[in-house]
């Protein structure tokens, strides 16, 4: 016999939240039924409405906290109940980061199942102000009551929460951004609409280079024709502050792709020059470039510390993107390999490493799986592996080649300690053995979780 669901939509009900999902959100138990509740704290009572129910779990919303967790603080920003954007703003940043590394220690105990005598986890690496830290906005347009609105869509759903201004943005971004919404506003230019497939522009982005304060604006554009562009352009560049580039791109597919194939320079440069620790990187309008960029040197820092570089060594890169990675380790090692899958971003690495002297790095344009089996059959021997995969983590014929090759070293970059997890316990399991984990928050009040890892060979 089917045992009933304990909870039942719409109704109301008191739990205590004992942890938090993977997106932040509180959970707590039903009569031993799972319940999911957005911005509910471990250690809290809430009072919350059943507004989903599922097999194995239901949804709720919170009502009302009565007994409420010293871990809870005031979110600064007035829409964080309804934008998808950040998720932790109710937690105090310390928590935060507690709860993050607890997220990578509970990912290697029940997925990884290693050994946790074995293993350190640090202590996430915090930022001193987690504010105003994106280098990059990237915000729809849409139409509310007859004027242009921006601002991001509600979680799960395309409705445009209007967004007056963004605390986790640098501060050109929010004025790029509501600068050129105004602009297009003036000039009865029209904001894409997703139900009607009319209208032009779907996206405004906004990116900056921390260290050399250059702007870029991006539009992203529902067809190639923009009326007044002249005047678009004199009026961006007279009033949007450092700006160096206004770029458009097209994109007419019915997706929710951000970018389309075309690009187009309006005005100035095609890309933003910015640099992480010594080393400069052109930044186009399609480029991968971290968006923290403060936090980035901090783990590329560790990357760095961890791969244990002499200058006598020969290191791959895998899934190096633009080649961020790759040049920073570049500079201290004998020779780098590294690979990524989007030829356009191998063409930015090729650029980058040029525009910086160095000679010393190689860039393959394929699949990190691919590329490094052929690697090792031509000979290549690296002392040091790098990887920085997606969120899906490691395909499994390029673990097994790093089981193969018995490198010396292994560095972990992760933005997933699920897969990281899962991905170090074949590693565990093929002459690996993970030394430390390092966390570090590049997200701050959003439920990302970034984290290096160093392993080593383990002796025979
Ligand atoms: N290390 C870079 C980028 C990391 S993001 C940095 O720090 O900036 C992960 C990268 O992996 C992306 O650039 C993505 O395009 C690339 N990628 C995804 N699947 C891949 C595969 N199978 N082989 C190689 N690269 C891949």
């Amino acid at each position: 016999m089917k045992t009933p669901i304990p909870v039942q939509k719409n109704e109301y009900y008191e739990i205590d939240i004992h942890g938090l999902g993977h997106e932040g959100e509180g959970v707590g138990k039903v009569d031993g039924f799972t319940v999911f509740v957005p911005r509910a704290l471990p250690g809290e009572r809430v009072k919350v409405k059943i507004v989903r129910t599922q097999k194995t779990y239901a949804n709720g919303r919170l009502i009302d906290v009565l007994s409420g967790s010293t871990d809870r603080a005031e979110p600064p920003c007035s829409i964080f109940h309804r934008c998808g954007g950040c998720q932790l703003q109710h937690m105090t940043y310390e928590a935060q980061l507690r709860h993050k590394k607890q997220t990578v220690v509970d990912a290697l105990t029940r997925i990884g199942k290693l050994n946790m005598d074995d293993v350190t986890v640090h202590d996430t690496l915090g930022m001193d102000n987690p504010w105003e830290y994106r280098n990059k906005a990237q915000v729809p347009l849409g139409e509310i009551d007859g004027r242009l609105a921006v601002g991001f869509y509600a979680p799960r759903t395309h409705d445009i929460i209007e967004m007056q201004s963004c605390g986790i943005q640098h501060p050109y971004n929010d004025d790029i951004v509501h600068t050129t919404k105004e602009i297009l506003q003036g000039l009865g230019i029209k904001s894409y609409d997703e139900q009607t497939g009319k209208g032009l522009v779907r996206h405004i982005i906004g990116r900056v280079g921390f260290h050399t304060g250059e702007t870029m604006v991006v539009l992203v554009t529902n067809g190639r024709k923009i009326q007044n562009v002249e005047a678009l352009v004199d009026r961006l560049r007279a009033k949007v502050p450092h700006l160096v580039s206004i770029v458009q791109n097209v994109n007419t597919q019915q997706t929710n792709v951000i970018f389309g194939r075309e690009t187009i320079t309006l005005w100035g440069k095609d890309s933003i020059t910015d640099t992480i620790g010594d080393i400069k990187f052109e930044i186009s309008a399609r480029s991968f470039f971290q968006v923290n960029p403060v936090q980035t040197e901090v783990l590329y820092g560790k990357a760095l510390e961890y791969a244990e570089l002499t200058g006598a060594e020969t290191v791959i890169d895998a899934y190096c993107g633009i080649g961020t990675i790759s040049l920073f380790l570049a500079k201290k090692a004998k020779e780098v390999y590294g690979v990524e899958i989007v030829p356009e971003a191998i063409e930015d690495a090729k650029k980058n490493a040029a525009l910086n002297g160095l000679t010393n790095a190689r860039f393959e344009v394929g699949e990190a799986e691919t590329v490094i089996p052929k690697w090792h059959e031509e000979g290549i021997k690296p002392d040091v592996l790098v990887v920085d995969p997606p969120r899906k983590g490691c395909d499994e014929r390029l673990l097994e080649t790093i089981a193969a090759m018995q490198l010396d070293r292994v560095v972990y970059v992760s933005c997933n300690p699920s897969t990281l997890a899962r991905d170090l316990q074949y590693l565990e399991q093929h002459g690996y053995k993970t030394v430390e984990v390092q966390p570090v928050d590049m997200f701050p009040h959003t439920f990302h979780v970034e984290c290096v890892a160093r392993l080593v060979r383990q002796e025979q």
